[in-house]
């Protein structure tokens, strides 16, 4: 979707797939693969930066180990000994809650960077006009962080940063990207979201099913509360158990006249 608008709003754009961030390398490649054919398909360049798992590994992670400390979708983790400290009992009541976000916001902040840097560095070498960033349009991004480090990555490259926040079409991106057939992941890309995204998920599972439980109790009282319901519904029970019994007579006399 950002690449269609930035093209509507007059842009020349290469795509520069910056992703040290992505683990397994297997997913890594299927995303590149998938975002080239979109390109190809759409008429615009794609640039794959250098893949540096290790470098991440070393700016990034540590970040992200010591998140597992706190973290309750890293519960797991947790109460397996990892950690000398005591993690709170309280049951998360939001995705924010339960993904610790101020510290979750630390790490991907480190992630934004590293990755925003090479992009910038990179643009600014190709004399481009300027950086722009599909991580904009995500809502489960830190789009105020993002902000923040894509002027500072252009600031420091001398190159002229074009922030939008493109969460508004994230909707139709997702339709657009299920018409196509397209890949869609269900993580973010570094090894802990995948264990994030999968707890997410789990937890909105849950939740789900906790309101759903919750309205059936509610329709049930209400029900009860309502005596004229309650009569109501017990007369089409015994309605129906009536004609049950009518049919099976009839059936039993049929079969007799045809056993005579
Ligand atoms: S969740 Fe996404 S943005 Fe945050 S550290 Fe992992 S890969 Fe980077």
């Amino acid at each position: 979707m950002p690449t269609t608008l930035l093209r509507e709003e007059g842009h020349d754009i290469t795509v520069f797939y910056a992703n040290s961030n992505i683990a397994p390398a297997s997913e890594y490649e299927r995303r590149l693969v998938e975002l080239q054919k979109y390109a190809a398909m759409q008429g615009f360049d794609v640039i794959e930066g250098t893949y540096d798992p290790d470098a991440w590994e070393k700016t990034v992670a540590p970040i992200g180990e010591s998140l597992k400390r706190y973290s309750p979708a890293f519960g797991a983790a947790f109460a397996q000994g990892s950690s000398s400290e005591t993690p709170s009992n309280d049951v998360p009541a939001t995705v924010a809650e339960l993904l610790d976000d101020e510290r979750r916001k630390e790490r991907c902040r480190a992630c934004y960077r590293m990755r925003l840097e090479e992009a910038a560095a990179m643009a600014a070498e190709g004399s481009y006009e300027g950086l722009a960033t599909t991580l904009a349009v995500s809502p489960y991004q830190f789009t105020e962080v993002i902000r923040e480090e894509l002027h500072r990555a252009c600031a420091q490259a001398g190159i002229a940063a074009h922030f939008e926040d493109y969460r508004p079409y994230y909707d139709e991106a997702t339709r657009i990207s299920r018409e196509l057939g397209m890949y869609r992941q269900n993580y973010c890309g570094c090894r802990f979201s995948v264990q994030e995204g999968a707890a997410t998920r789990a937890f909105i599972k849950q939740q789900r099913k906790a309101k759903k439980a919750a309205r059936a109790a509610e329709r049930l009282q209400a029900q009860s509360a309502d005596p004229q319901a309650a009569r109501a519904r017990a007369q089409k029970k015994a309605y129906a158990e009536a004609q049950a019994k009518k049919k099976a007579i009839l059936k039993g006399l049929r079969e007799k006249r045809k056993g005579d």
